[in-house]
This record gives C-alpha cells, sequence and structure tokens, in this order.
C-alpha cells in the first residue's frame, strides 16, 4: 500500500514507508458476534528523513477509535502503584508555590488524577470517552468531555486561568492533529507552566521488537530527537525525564513553557539524548532491520504454539490488550492455536478479539477450563500476570512470553524470576 505523502508533523515530503502489516482491524474493536468479519484498514510505518518521525501511513476515524475505548486504567494495580509515584514526581518539580491546578489530557477513569486529590491538589481531566468521563466524575474527579488540541485549551484558561502543570500520559502519539496538541498544551501551562507527556519510546520498540505497539490509535513513535524538535516548534522545552513503568518502555518528559538555561538540563537527559543518536533510533537503516526482524519473529511465535498444538495442550491467552491484537493478527493466530483470552476488565467479557475472533472471558472461566499454557498477551504486565496465575489459580502449567524477541515458553518456576 501507499505511503504517506507528508510527513504528519514537520510537513516534509521526504518520507520513505519500511514496515507494512497489511490490513488489521482497529485493536480496540472488540467484537460482539464472532460470524461477522470486521472491516480492516491499512496498518503501514514511514519514517521522515526530516524530522525522524516513525509514523503510521493511514490515519483512522478518531469518532471511529475513541467514542466507545473500553480500557478502563485502574484495572491494572501496577498502573494504580505508578499513579502514586508519577503523582510524587511531577510534585516534585513543581516548586514550592501554592494554588493553581493540575490538568489531565486523556484522564481516563480518573485513576491519575485522584493521587493529586487526596494531596489538596485542585484537578481537572478531559477525555473523549463519554462513558469513562461519568465514570471519573461519578468518583469525584472534575472531568469535562471533548477532545483536546488548541481551542479547547483557550476555553479551559479562559473559564480558570492557566494550569501550573499540565500532563498527558500516552496520548500525544494517538492524536491526528498533533500540531494543534501540543499547541494546545502550550495554552493550558501558561508562561513557566510544567509540561509532563508520556510516550511509549521509540528507541525502546526498536531494541526490544515491541512491533505489537504499532496499531491504528497510535501514529507517531517518538524519539526523544522528533519529540523535541515538535515541542520546541511551539515554545515548550524539555529539561528532565525518567522512566516510566507502564508499557515495557515509555518515557515521561518534563518540559516549561519557559526556554531553559543549559545547565537547568538534567544529567539523565543529556545522557538519554546521546544514547539515543548511538543506537539508531533517528536511522532509516535499523527500522528497516526492526521490520526484518518483526517478520522473523512471526515465524518464531507461530512455530512455538504449533508445536503446542501437536502436543495436545490447551492454549490459553492473557490479556486481551490493543498490543495483542496487533500480534495476533499479524501472526494471524486464531482460536484454533490459543484457545480463549482472559482479562480482568469485565467490560471486554463475551467479546472476541478483533479478526481473530478469540472469546475473551474472565480469568476464573478461562482457567477453569485447565489450560496446558498461558501465553501472557499482555507481556508487558508480566510478573503482575505470572503472580496472579500462581496465587490466586495455583497454576502450574507452562508460560508463553512473546515478547521480547525471541518468544519463549518456560515453566511456572522460571517466569517467577523473569
Ligand atoms: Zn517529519
Amino acid at each position: 500500500m501507499a505511503g504517506i505523502a507528508n510527513c504528519r508533523v514537520c510537513g516534509s515530503a521526504q518520507v520513505e514507508q519500511f514496515f507494512d502489516l497489511g490490513g488489521q482491524p482497529l485493536a480496540n474493536a472488540l467484537v460482539r458476534d464472532a460470524s461477522v468479519s470486521d472491516p480492516v484498514y491499512p496498518l503501514s510505518l514511514s519514517f521522515c528523513r526530516e524530522c525522524s518521525l516513525v509514523q503510521l501511513d493511514h490515519t483512522a476515524d478518531p469518532g471511529e477509535l475513541f467514542s466507545h475505548y473500553v480500557w478502563v486504567t485502574s484495572t491494572s494495580s501496577t498502573a494504580r502503584a505508578y499513579a502514586e509515584d508519577f503523582c510524587e514526581r511531577l510534585l516534585a518539580r513543581l516548586g514550592p508555590e501554592q494554588g493553581g491546578y493540575v490538568l489531565e489530557i486523556a484522564s481516563n477513569d480518573g485513576t491519575f488524577l485522584k493521587p493529586f486529590l487526596r494531596r489538596g491538589v485542585d484537578c481537572l481531566g478531559v477525555d473523549p470517552a463519554a462513558n469513562i468521563v461519568d465514570m471519573a466524575k461519578a468518583d469525584g474527579v472534575p472531568t469535562r468531555c471533548g477532545f483536546f488540541g488548541a481551542e479547547l485549551a483557550q476555553d479551559v484558561v479562559a473559564g480558570r486561568g492557566p494550569a501550573r502543570a499540565v500532563f498527558a500520559r500516552n496520548v500525544l502519539p494517538h492524536v491526528a492533529g498533533t500540531n494543534d496538541f501540543v499547541a494546545g498544551l502550550k495554552v493550558a501551562a501558561g508562561a513557566g507552566g510544567l509540561v509532563a507527556i508520556e510516550f511509549h519510546y521509540a528507541k525502546t520498540i526498536l531494541e526490544e521488537l515491541h512491533y505489537d505497539s504499532i496499531y491504528h490509535e497510535h501514529l507517531c513513535y517518538f524519539t526523544l530527537k522528533s519529540l523535541t524538535r515538535l515541542l520546541n516548534a511551539h515554545g515548550i522545552f524539555p529539561f528532565d525525564l525518567e522512566e516510566s513503568p507502564i508499557s515495557g518502555g515509555s518515557l515521561v518528559l518534563f518540559s516549561r513553557t519557559s526556554p531553559p538555561l543549559e545547565s537547568e538540563k538534567s544529567a539523565r537527559l543529556k545522557a538519554f539524548e546521546a544514547a539515543e543518536e548511538q543506537s539508531g533510533a533517528n536511522d532509516l537503516a535499523a527500522w528497516q532491520r526492526f521490520a526484518q526482524v518483526s517478520f522473523e519473529h512471526r515465524g518464531a511465535l507461530l512455530a512455538l504454539l504449533e508445536a503446542e498444538a501437536r502436543a495436545g495442550r490447551r492454549v490459553v491467552g492473557y490479556g486481551a490488550s490493543a498490543r495483542s491484537s496487533t500480534m495476533l493478527n499479524f501472526c494471524s493466530v486464531g482460536p484454533g492455536l490459543i484457545a480463549a483470552i482472559a482479562d480482568q476488565n469485565p467490560m471486554k467479557h463475551d467479546l472476541f478479539s478483533p479478526s481473530t475472533h478469540i472469546p475473551i472471558q474472565a480469568p476464573e472461566l478461562v482457567m477453569a477450563s485447565k489450560p496446558d499454557t498461558v501465553v501472557i498477551l499482555a507481556w508487558n504486565f508480566f510478573a503482575e500476570i505470572v503472580g496472579i496465575l500462581r496465587q490466586r489459580f495455583g497454576f502450574t502449567g507452562r508460560i508463553i512470553m512473546p515478547l521480547p524477541h525471541p518468544p519463549r515458553a518456560m515453566g511456572m518456576e522460571e517466569a517467577s524470576n523473569v
């Protein structure tokens, strides 16, 4: 399929397609009726030689993507624990002055604002999914329903002034109007405000073969270089970063809307920038190798699952995440190889994985079917899920860890020590 004509961030025509994953369904569009084949859309990546941004070629309709988003942040205990850490890290960079409020973009069910509210800090969330906004409000988190951009930011600021801090976790890479979104961050944070952006780091995607993080919602795959260039163009200046325990390789980049002195840039940020330049994450050749190894991973994972099937083992999956959708579709794994997927989110139960149509059920139901092997599809929560399998279900069978590459089968004892 054809690549994108112009870079979605800098507008350059120097973009080259390097990875075609074929037609894929929307990764969060879980299916009610497995007898109907769901629509697929092109899924391929290009590299911009001008700003080194890795990006999707095809933009799916954002209304279709987000209005019925079923991922609820607080279903993961790892996410709830991280929300506390995140709050402390952000407050540590805010300085001693009091007052003002903290604004979260794409605040989901309010999990990441609650720690601020508990510390007496005023908050506002913005999220486009009406059903999840209602849940957040019912839970006491002030939340506004809408798609964030410069216009919404101006409206918020007109009502209550600029925020002391604005944060956006795993949302910037998902928005089609990237420049309008960043312009909105600048407006919302006013002069001298703090901006924290969490994003799945392209260098980690490259080095650990996270091709399963490629799906239609995820339009941009930022390095520090490509993100800094975008932020600078809108008057936002990075000065520090932290590694996030979520998503197996995300960064939180802290910036201000006033230009920092070179001495204010942290040693950690400088070290990451230097390592990134060495890694090839800003070079097309490294991404072409990434595509090639992803095809090798597909062969290796299929060989593992086919060996389980030949041995007569019952195989189930754990974690019906968006990322699992890409992997299952890219590898053409259906109910013949993975009989069911366990997921803790009740909103996903009795639905089927997009296109591959594997039934999604409560973990209790899936584990009651006495599986021999569990594939940890949400492998970025590997330790948490292995702990649940051991403690809640007394599972002693085989575990398949699909990523990092190469995929591996192991016993529970080994899995407990990963
Ligand atoms: Zn570009």
